[in-house]
């Protein structure tokens, strides 16, 4: 692309689609009729708080309804706009298709700041948000099914799935009309870590190809590899958090609102996550170095760099600049279409949103099956599989005292082998199956077509053929 003009968050997926697609035969006909967001509602209402009307803007878009409900997150950010929307519910569309997941795409907004407001007001907003979207059938258990997005979290999706059932009194499936909820409202073991865990499943699974790993220019495996983090969120906490603690990287920075925090020997991310939660920032943090300027820390030396705050941030403007050999987007969209040229054209290895962050959408997805059930995932077969298991470590225990103590079980084998799993494993279980699944499914397009030499080109024309077909199948 040459346009000097910084594309918009919008265009620059419309521009990814539009690459991706110039290398497949489609109709032209469909190949419009699936970059184009379906419909995009607006709705301004009014709440009454500390004594005066209050008017609010909210959206909710549905890019894709090839299949149905349509899924995507709500977000409350002051930030939030149409364009930003539209762009989101596209991801969705197409992040649901690469991972398997039997939704359309679909987002919403609120644009305002949620830390402005007491809990009691912003429940209060919430519901009423949640009214305009219900009274519509935008949030609806068979239709359009929300889940939390940056500035939501399990609060407001408890809120908003109360609010339907009381408009709903007779339908039984209520709950499954939003994910992301806590686990005494409806919720699933493992959905508030799922998006940080997805990011750390698709990078172990990166980590198992050698060649891939070379393309980046990197070697061995993730232990010691040095990572910078932006934005400590949802997302980015436990993405480092499990990248640090369970495979032994380095998160050496971490970029926050008021800056950033440096630390060549590595950061305790626990500990900085506890910092901001009391003291509203990263500033004065102990045991690392804080630079104000807390992009300008994207450009610092390291082997991996996870975006994970919003959009935009890896612009024309610092892309040339960027040192990490190896970007994963756990946000969405953080790079931008011309900013994804020049990294392109550098070498650097960028894992693209819809897959890296496609952990919150495929546990989601399991809430909503779990929800539609009525039944915690597990609960028939865990004592009957640790029966069977039992009935084996008897026979094993038979073979010892047969061979005399000449042979013995592992220390902790009896522990681990006749332990039935729970909700979280299984969770934790279909999430990794679905990573590693969906980064093969890019990986031989990647590897095998000499037209396409990223993954986000190969990660689109899997989810773009997938959509095709659901069209196709329904005659269009
Ligand atoms: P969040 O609100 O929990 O966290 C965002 C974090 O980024 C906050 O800590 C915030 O202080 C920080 N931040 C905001 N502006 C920043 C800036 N300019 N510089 C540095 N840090 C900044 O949000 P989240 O749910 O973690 O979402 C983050 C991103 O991940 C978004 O792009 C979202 O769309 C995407 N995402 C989230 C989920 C999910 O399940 N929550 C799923 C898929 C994708």
């Amino acid at each position: 692309m040459s346009a000097a003009r910084e594309p918009s968050f919008r265009e620059s997926v419309d521009l990814m689609f539009n690459r991706a697609v110039a290398l497949m035969d489609l109709p032209p006909g469909l190949e419009e009729k699936i970059r184009v967001c379906n419909a995009t509602y607006t709705v301004r209402f009014g709440v009454r708080l500390r004594g005066q009307i209050h008017t609010f803007t909210g959206y909710r878009s549905v890019h894709s309804e090839h299949m149905e409900p349509v899924k995507g997150g709500i977000r409350f950010a002051t930030a939030v706009h149409q364009d930003e929307v539209e762009a989101l519910a596209a991801l969705m569309t197409y992040k649901c298709a690469l991972v398997e997941a039997p939704f359309g795409g679909s987002k919403g907004g609120l644009r305002i700041d949620p830390r402005a407001w007491e809990e009691h007001e912003l429940e209060q907003i919430t519901r009423r948000f949640a009214y305009e979207l219900i009274k519509r059938d935008l949030i609806h258990p068979a239709q359009n099914v929300p889940a939390p997005d940056m500035g939501t979290g399990e609060r407001e999706m408890a809120w908003m799935a109360d609010q339907y059932a009381r408009m709903n009194t007779t339908d039984i499936n209520s709950r499954a009309c939003v994910t992301g909820k806590p686990p005494n409202a409806g919720g699933i073991a493992g959905r508030v870590e799922a998006t940080g865990r997805g990011v750390q499943y698709a990078l172990r699974e990166f980590f198992r190809y050698p060649d891939d790993i070379a393309k980046a220019g990197l070697s061995g495996t993730l232990d010691g590899k040095r990572v910078i983090v932006q934005g400590l969120g949802n997302v980015g906490y436990h993405a480092a958090l499990f990248l640090r603690e369970e495979d032994g990287a380095r998160v050496t920075g971490i970029i926050e609102r008021d800056g950033a925090l440096f630390n060549p020997d590595g950061l305790d991310v626990r500990a900085v996550h506890e910092w901001i939660a009391k003291h509203g920032g990263v500033r004065d943090f102990p045991d690392a170095i804080h630079s104000a300027d807390g992009a300008a820390v994207l450009e610092e030396e390291c082997d991996i760099l996870i975006p994970a705050a919003l959009e935009g941030v890896i612009s024309m403007e610092n892309a040339p600049r960027i040192k990490a050999p190896l970007i994963i987007e756990a946000a969405n969209g953080p790079i931008t279409a011309g900013a994804d040229d020049i990294l392109r054209a550098k070498g650097t290895v960028i894992i693209p949103d819809m897959y890296a962050n496609a952990g919150g959408v495929t546990v989601s997805y399991f809430e909503w099956v779990k929800n539609l059930s009525h039944i915690r995932f597990g609960r028939m077969q865990r004592r009957q599989e640790e029966a069977r298991h039992e009935l084996i470590v008897q026979e094993l225990e038979r073979l010892d005292r047969y061979l005399g103590g000449a042979w013995s079980m592992s220390p902790d084998f009896k522990a681990k082998y006749l332990r039935g799993a729970d909700e979280l494993e299984l969770v934790r279980s279909g999430l990794d199956d679905t990573m590693r699944t969906a980064y093969q499914s890019m990986r031989e397009v990647w590897h095998g077509r000499p037209d396409v030499q990223d993954l986000r080109t190969a990660a689109y024309l899997v989810s773009i053929t997938r959509v095709a077909s659901s069209y196709r199948a329904k005659g269009l």
